[in-house]
């Protein structure tokens, strides 16, 4: 089986080559059940009836491939826009290699076979306290390692979530239709608080402590459903996500997305000053601070 193999970027080819072979055996569940099951799957076994399959599988591949480098890079890009700015802006005496070290931790969240799988990762499938709980065991681990290249890494995967929270959940929804009712008139990204500034008005608590949730974002209807924009669930990631321009509320996600990865440069640098085992390796430039 050909893939057409225009991908620009190195985790688009790999993700081409999981498709190619996901496709070639059948749903994505089949995959998994055969990668953690004592028995073998047959190859009778195919994966539920669904239009798509009336298509020509040459024809999936080919509309998965030219759509996949749009639906990856948007948000790849995004992410690496946000980080690479608010660190070079705040990090001046960080080495370029420190860095790319955060920004490459960042992306590698998103790559299919490593931090792609882990909805915690991207508080994705309603995971908001597994997510909070990851973020915290990530600056927990800044704060004890001996390793600055460890403490680099999981900023990075830090700032990844951070900054899916308000791309994958109805955060920027919640605070808009409170708004509006106050006021008649919806904000500018810029006049939406952070999540945690939000939570320090009363009402505003209670409305997200009952209705904040994120979409569910499933492996299997990414393929068969999402890349062709027919998965219509508005509980699903691909319709309550921000992750790109061409997505309603981007522009407010992105915002305030900006804005957290600021504040959580600070906590970083608050972080690591806390560790003596890796704060000489992050004072080599005297003019270090935040
Ligand atoms: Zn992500």
């Amino acid at each position: 089986m050909e893939i057409h193999r225009e991908a620009s970027f190195p985790q688009d080819v790999e993700l081409l080559g999981v498709l190619e072979s996901l496709i070639g055996k059948g749903s994505n569940e089949l995959y998994i059940a055969k990668k953690f099951s004592d028995s073998p799957v047959t190859t009778e076994i195919r994966p539920p009836q669904t239009a798509l399959q009336k298509l020509d599988q040459a024809m999936i591949l080919r509309a998965l491939s030219t759509s996949l480098s749009g639906v990856l890079t948007f948000r790849t890009a995004t992410h690496r826009e946000i980080s690479q700015a608010g660190l070079s802006a705040q990090l001046k005496n960080f080495t370029p290699q420190d860095i790319a070290t955060i920004v490459n931790a960042n992306l590698d969240q998103d790559k299919w076979d490593e931090g792609q799988p882990h909805p915690e990762y991207h508080f994705d499938n309603n995971k908001l306290l597994a997510g909070k709980v990851y973020v915290d065991s990530q600056y927990a681990l800044i704060r004890a390692t001996s390793n600055p290249q460890e403490a680099l890494e999981a900023f990075g995967k830090i700032l990844h979530a951070q900054q899916d929270f308000y791309a994958h959940t109805n955060f920027v929804e919640l605070y808009r239709d409170y708004f509006h009712q106050h006021s008649g008139h919806y904000p500018l990204p810029r006049e939406i608080p952070l999540y945690q500034d939000a939570l320090k008005n009363p009402q505003l608590r209670t409305i997200l402590q009952t209705q904040l949730k994120s979409g569910e974002f499933s492996r299997a209807e990414f393929i068969l459903k999402d890349l062709f924009h027919l998965n219509h669930d508005p509980n699903s990631h691909e319709m309550m996500n921000k992750d790109g321009p061409g997505r309603p509320l981007y522009p407010e996600a992105k915002d305030l997305a900006e804005r957290q990865t600021g504040k959580e440069i600070e906590k970083f640098l608050k972080t690591i000053r806390k560790n003596f085992r890796i704060k000489s390796f992050f004072e080599k430039n005297p003019a270090t601070d935040g």
